[in-house]
């Protein structure tokens, strides 16, 4: 639901391939061991590689083919763990940004663990923004997240963090340092959402624990549990600043995490009703240059839309449009569409293109009806731009 790019609703299967957003995997490996990891440590069950020079050479090609020289494109490294090979990332990007007259935005998610000073300057100076998955405070942090010799890692973590966001605040070029927490086993969103807060980050990214697919350690009643309590603790949190912010901005002065901000400013219409961009605005890479609709389909050779070498296959592409097409059928009917964005089709590529892998649409209408229900409340005391569409609260 949160950090997803988006686009307008109407897709249609026939709709030119021209993504401007591209999810690469260039590493695929990671120095920790987390044990919800859902890329498997980034390797997606297979070994620990990282893209070669030949393939990020002809993957440049193939995104100023696709995308063309002038488009502003958004990269996102994820998946794995970047910093691992930092100065073969950096490579690509600068051959990129040669050849490219566009702006190339680029983010990456990083562990925060292995990133040195000097690579934190280096990023500054690309203007990379870097998001720090840190899940609050250290005895739920190290709870899960370890190194592969089982050590603690979340003061380092923070070390980073504290790092990039002083060097970020001290130039205010657009550059942007958050945090991005996973609320696992006896966590509570409502500990993380203080924990930051006392640190100053008003606004976060944070997810329950999702159920993990490439360890094999799929415990759906685990993850009703954890979205039960996690949705306990967003509407409180959602109430309170409601209650709080009477009369001033909602969406813009919360501290709540992104997600429900997001929600906030689509109910206030500031943003129209997008759906998630996969195989129309976004595109997918793994280091070994196989293409995805996103990222979500890594790992699943089945799911590939074709390679580098031979650009994408038109007749994979249209297959998963229309299995998309297919998936969402039901979403038209739906109440919660404006604010779900059309839930995400790659939670369980397993189970193919589907749209509510573990009752997934059961926690996004939850999120819905808090998102609404808190600001309407707000709404009732404040300056209220818009109410909620009619047949929007169902
Ligand atoms: S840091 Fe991310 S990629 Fe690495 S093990 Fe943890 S969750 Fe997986
Ligand atoms: S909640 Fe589920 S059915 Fe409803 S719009 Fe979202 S993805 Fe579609």
């Amino acid at each position: 639901m949160q950090g997803k790019v988006t686009m307008p609703e109407a897709q249609s299967t026939e709709a030119p391939y021209s993504p401007g957003v591209w999810e690469i995997a260039f590493v695929q490996d990671c120095n920790l061991r987390c044990s919800y990891c859902c890329t498997g440590f980034g390797r997606f069950g297979r070994r620990a590689t990282f893209m070669q020079p030949e393939v990020w050479r002809r993957l440049t090609d193939r995104m100023l083919e696709m995308s063309g020289k002038q488009r502003d494109i958004h990269l996102s490294l994820a998946t794995g763990e970047t910093f691992l090979h930092f100065d073969e990332a950096m490579g690509f990007l600068d051959h990129l940004r040669g050849l490219s007259t566009g702006q190339i935005d680029v983010e990456i998610i990083t562990n925060g663990t292995v990133a040195t000073s000097e690579q934190l300057r280096t990023c500054l100076e690309k203007k990379i923004s870097l998001c720090f998955s840190i899940d609050g405070p250290a005895s739920r942090h190290d709870a899960f997240r370890k190194s592969s010799d089982r050590k603690p890692t979340q003061r380092i973590a923070m070390r980073n963090w504290r790092r990039y966001r002083a060097m970020v605040d001290a130039v205010a070029n657009g550059t942007t340092c958050q945090v991005y927490s996973v609320i696992a086993g006896e966590g509570r969103l409502r500990d993380v959402a203080r924990f930051w807060r006392k640190r100053g980050v008003m606004r976060f990214k944070a997810i329950p624990a999702e159920p993990n697919r490439h360890l094999g350690r799929v415990e759906l009643s685990e993850w009703e549990t954890r979205r039960a309590r996690y949705l306990e603790d967003l509407e409180a949190l959602a109430f309170s600043e409601a209650k709080r912010l009477r009369g001033r901005k909602l969406a813009e002065e919360a501290a709540a995490p992104l997600g429900i901000l997001s929600s906030w400013r689509r109910l206030n219409d500031a943003s129209p009703y997008r759906s998630c961009g996969a195989g129309y605005s976004t595109i997918g890479v793994d280091a070994d240059g196989t293409l995805y609709p996103c990222q979500g389909f890594f790992g699943y050779a089945e799911r590939s839309i074709g390679d580098i070498p031979s650009g994408v296959d038109a007749a994979k592409l249209a297959e998963f449009r229309s299995a998309r097409t297919r998936a969402e059928a039901g979403c038209s009917a739906c109440w919660a569409r404006f604010l779900c964005d059309g839930g995400c089709c790659a939670a369980d590529p397993n189970a193919g293109v589907v749209i509510d892998a573990w009752k997934q649409c059961e926690f996004f209408k939850a999120h819905a009806e808090i998102a609404i229900q808190s600001h309407q409340s707000w709404c009732g005391y404040g300056t209220c731009a818009a109410r909620p569409r009619e047949g929007v609260t169902g």
